[in-house]
């Protein structure tokens, strides 16, 4: 790594520390605007931007899914070790928290998840998913990536950091709730701010995303268990017809953001699964259909969960079927909606325009996507935005979840490069106020 360049971070962070904590902090502008420059400086270096390249494509190799992330956690724990970066483990199952800098206040932590989906890829390369059924299709491998990218570099300077760094390498984001239970191991305690990112087909690479706020929407899953009385195909008057009884389930569940929602209040109740019946003259016992509701309210949510129940329920018997719902189907658990604090917001835009340049810096609409990112925003300041990866010369990208999903390498420098530069810089302008000395007290 270019050692001039470390000079001069290490001698701007001085500088700027050296200026805060004084009695009459005058901050350069130009100073605190050239961290985030030198970081992205460091990270495309080859000792960076290579090693984070590799890293991914080993973990895209090996998919994982949620809290079965055991080998993928050995590597975050391996490259830690050799970095000599202390963390616990496990937390949350497959979970690990890191630490770099002093061990005291202000701490300020970064995240990535660690999971990846159960489908099959369908990208033809050298480093495409050898586990049957299992994808990294969402980026997970890369935001994992960009973390260690991040720890490497500022484990480097360990000794000029104003506070404590925490790296947060997270489980089952897909559905599970691995945010949830990390929280619950106490992964954030004592934190005071935490951000996180994904990486994003849709925006140009060199282009960051987000919004204060509700960002991303509440989300939950539902499936339901429709009964009826199996028989013949051609004798009706025989049988209780579930598919029917579904069928009907279901045109009425989208009454529910058509007719009851406030336009203005954006809502999603998705019917995704419907499954019933084998055969072209057997009328079957049962169906079963599943979905997801999404809201940006607390309000809004509970009420959406609440008339799905009923909808199911009596439009069920109307057709003198029996339904049971279960919102908990697979592990799934409802998240909440992702909000991102406002100072944050702020923080984030100064940060990023001096990286990437105010013009790359988007302010988008809240989108319907969920994260469960939203359970740490929940209980501290937290801060999600999406990093761009597009880049026409080298073709399309296909959208998270799809099997053709591909991660432009070039966006793990910017990654890196952002989650160092955001935590380095909070730490270094939330510095304890000095303690009064007995002078000031005369
Ligand atoms: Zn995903
Ligand atoms: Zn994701």
């Amino acid at each position: 790594m270019g050692l001039s360049k470390w000079v001069f971070l290490i001698f701007a962070i001085h500088l700027f520390v050296a200026k805060h904590i004084s009695s009459n902090p005058v901050l350069s502008p130009d100073e605190l605007a050239q961290i985030p420059v030198n970081f992205l400086d460091v990270a495309k270096k080859p000792e960076i931007r290579d090693w984070m390249i590799d890293i991914r494509r080993r973990i895209h190799e090996n998919p994982e899914l949620g809290f079965e992330e055991f080998e993928t956690s050995k590597l975050i724990r391996a490259e830690l070790d050799r970095l000599g970066i202390s963390y616990n483990y496990p937390v949350a199952v497959t979970g690990i928290v890191g630490f770099i800098g002093t061990g005291e206040p202000p701490f300020v932590a970064i995240r990535a998840d660690m999971d990846a989906l159960a489908m099959e890829e369908r990208v033809e390369w050298e480093h495409k998913s050898k586990v049957p059924g299992k994808m990294h299709a969402c980026g997970h491998d890369a935001h994992v990536a960009m973390l260690l990218g991040a720890a490497k570099m500022l484990q480097e300077y360990r000794h000029e950091l104003q506070g404590t760094i925490v790296l947060v390498f997270q489980p089952a984001e897909e559905g599970s709730g691995g945010a949830k239970k990390m929280l619950e191991a106490g992964a954030i305690k004592n934190v005071d701010a935490i951000f996180g990112l994904h990486v994003s087909p849709a925006h140009h690479i060199g282009v960051v995303a987000s919004r204060p706020g509700p960002t991303l929407s509440g989300s939950g899953f539902f499936e339901a268990i429709i009964s009826g009385k199996g028989g013949h195909a051609a004798l009706p008057q025989h049988t209780i017809d579930p598919i029917l009884a579904a069928s009907n389930v279901i045109v009425s569940l989208q009454h529910l953001v058509s007719r009851e929602a406030d336009p203005l209040d954006s809502q999603v109740v998705t019917i995704a699964k419907f499954q019933g019946g084998g055969a072209f003259n057997v009328i079957p016992d049962s169906v079963t259909i599943g979905g997801t509701f999404r809201a940006f309210s607390k309000e809004s949510f509970a009420q959406l969960k609440q008339r799905i129940e009923e909808v199911v329920s009596a439009q069920a018997s109307v057709q003198r079927c029996n339904a049971t719902i279960n919102f908990n189907a697979d592990n799934k658990i409802i998240y909440p909606t992702t909000v991102n604090d406002k100072d944050l917001h702020e923080y984030f835009q100064i940060v990023a325009g001096n990286m990437l340049g105010p013009q790359n810096v988007r302010e988008i609409q809240p989108v319907m996507g969920a994260e469960d990112f939203s359970f740490f925003a929940e209980v501290i300041p937290g801060y999600f935005y999406f990093l761009g990866m597009k880049n026409e010369t080298q073709g399309p990208l296909e959208s998270g979840h799809s099997p053709y999903f591909k991660v432009n390498e070039d966006v793990l420098p910017y990654g890196a490069a952002l989650h160092a530069s955001l935590a380095t810089k909070y730490l270094l302008q939330h510095q304890p106020s000095p303690k009064r000395s007995i002078h000031d007290e005369l």
